[in-house]
């Protein structure tokens, strides 16, 4: 059985007394212990990143991003190990692992530049002989909270960006599959960042807690479900911190009548089926416009019933497990709900079982038809491989539906009409949106985040929006008199 611990000040720690279980989903078993920090082991940690602070926001940026460059080749070199951890804990398949890492690795890169991107502004001559400029400095110490679904990636929002601007960090990742971020820190450690300027401390809510409240940590980026975003963002607001938290989601494609279905068809299996459906931009919601929908829905059924579901720690597979058996069971349980609300359950994944698997966290694709806005399996996350089929007479009524929903992460169409798809960009109440992209994630050097309760606080993740929210703006006016200026009891006005 493995033991997973911490990672602070440059090393792997011992146990803490509080455990957790960590399970191999495909298999069904236990595979390790999780240590669950407590809030005395996790005051400790926030003293040691705020002892490494000075000398790291001294550091020049072009040494920090050095160091960056050098993760990147440890990265690349390697992904594979990386995949595995994050596959045989999460569940997903290998190749989905590894573009996970590479979407995660995008944010390195981007971080890379930060030379660039902390450059201030200047105005030469505001008055007579005075100069005003403004300058970006780090926080101090900063942490983040990160879901199951993402172990590699979604602190790959946080950190590169964090740490490149001076900042030091602490990681509170899932207590589910803790051990792809300990990989990473001891691979930054390799790549010559100093001691104490990325920590890792598994726990629960106890050790998030101390972050939230803690006076030595000045922001908290948050991405995980929607309640614990609010409570999240509301806390840690409340205790003077800076708050980015990221919620869940029901993301909405339209398949117009005039798409391409067989393209729709695809980017919708895809979407609803990839990492069991996991993700906080699957699509679990279709909406068919006017007459497309039965063919859509044949189409979708015979997609849905083929799908290659094992081990994801093998290769050439669609798609894996569920995370834990607890999340099996909800999920079940929405397709139970579904079906006594009365919508039509055309394909059902319920109960099957892989060969050499027998114990797995499996569910096949299940495919809804004939959902409405009134049932459970429409409003609620499932987060699972359900896909709901809301039919709907036009363009119009696709529009309101989307935007009568509370969350508004992703959204896509699919149309061969230009018009339509932008009056669509400029119509819809979601913050990332796709045309004929079933998951539209923005590169790096754009901004990640969604609206309505998808995301709390004004700041999106990554991007020049991730650079604004882990750096000060600092305004200075200056100028060099000869000579005694005398008093001045008026506002100082500039001419
Ligand atoms: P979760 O909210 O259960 O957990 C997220 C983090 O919060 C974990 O580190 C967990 O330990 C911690 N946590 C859980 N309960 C807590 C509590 N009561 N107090 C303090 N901390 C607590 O989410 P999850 O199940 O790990 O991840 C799935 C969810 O994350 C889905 O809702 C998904 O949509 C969302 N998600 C959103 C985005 C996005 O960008 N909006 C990205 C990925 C995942």
């Amino acid at each position: 059985m493995r033991q997973i611990n911490h990672y602070v000040n440059g090393r792997l720690t011992d146990a803490s007394d509080r455990q957790a279980p960590v399970f191999n989903p495909a298999l069904g078993v236990q595979s390790g212990n999780v240590s669950l920090a407590s809030q005395r082991e996790v005051e400790d940690v926030i003293q040691i990143a705020r002892q490494a602070f000075p000398s790291w926001a001294e550091t020049s940026p072009l040494n920090r991003a050095r160091i960056l460059f050098r993760f990147k080749m440890i990265l690349e070199e390697r992904m594979d190990e990386l995949a595995r951890a994050i596959s045989s804990e999460h569940g997903k398949v290998f190749e989905d692992a590894k573009g996970e890492i590479i979407r995660g690795m995008e944010v390195v890169e981007f971080a890379c530049g930060i030379p660039h991107l902390l450059k201030g502004e200047i105005t030469e001559q505001v008055g007579r002989g005075v100069d005003a400029w403004s300058v970006n400095q780090p926080l101090g110490v900063v942490a983040g909270i990160s879901p199951f679904n993402f172990p590699a990636m979604v602190p790959m929002w946080m950190w590169p960006v964090a740490i490149a601007c001076g900042n030091t960090f602490i990681l509170k990742p899932s207590e589910k599959d803790p051990s792809a971020p300990l990989l990473v820190a001891q691979w930054l450690k390799e790549a010559g960042l100093p001691d104490g300027v990325f920590n890792v401390v598994n726990g629960d809510k106890e050790a998030v807690d101390v972050l939230l409240t803690h006076q030595d940590i000045q922001a908290v980026s948050f991405v995980g479900s929607t309640p614990i975003a609010e409570y999240i963002y509301s806390t840690a607001s409340a205790h003077g911190k800076r708050v980015q938290a990221l919620g869940g989601a029901k993301n909405h494609l339209v398949v117009m009548p005039d798409a391409d279905l067989d393209m729709a068809v695809n980017a919708l299996t895809g979407a609803a089926y990839g990492s069991a459906g996991e993700r906080c931009m699957a699509i679990s919601v279709a909406v068919a416009v006017g007459d497309v929908a039965d063919e859509l829905v044949a189409k979708l059924a015979d997609k849905a019933r083929s799908l290659k579901i094992g081990n994801g720690e093998q290769t050439g597979l669609d798609m894996g497990p569920l995370v834990t058996k607890e999340h099996l069971a909800k999920v079940t349980g929405y397709v139970g709900q579904g079906v006594e609300e009365g919508a039509i359950l055309v394909v059902d994944g319920r109960g099957i079982k892989v060969p050499g698997c027998e114990t797995g966290y499996f569910i096949g694709g299940c495919l809804f038809d004939h959902v409405t806005p009134e049932m459970t399996i429409y409003q609620e996350e499932i987060f699972g491989p359900v896909l709901a089929v809301v039919r709907v007479p036009d363009y119009v009524s696709a529009v309101k539906l989307i935007n009568a929903h509370e969350y508004g992460n992703g959204t896509a169409i699919f149309t061969r009409s230009g018009g339509a798809a932008r009056q669509f960009v400029h119509d819809i109440q979601v913050g990332m949106v796709g045309v004929n992209v079933p998951i539209p994630v923005p590169m790096a050097f754009h901004s990640f985040g969604g609206w309505k309760r998808s995301l709390f606080g004004s700041n999106h993740v990554h991007g020049m929006e991730g650079v604004k929210f882990y750096t000060k703006r600092k305004a200075v006016t200056a100028r060099w008199p000869e000579g005694d200026m005398g008093v001045e009891f008026v506002m100082p006005t500039m001419d």
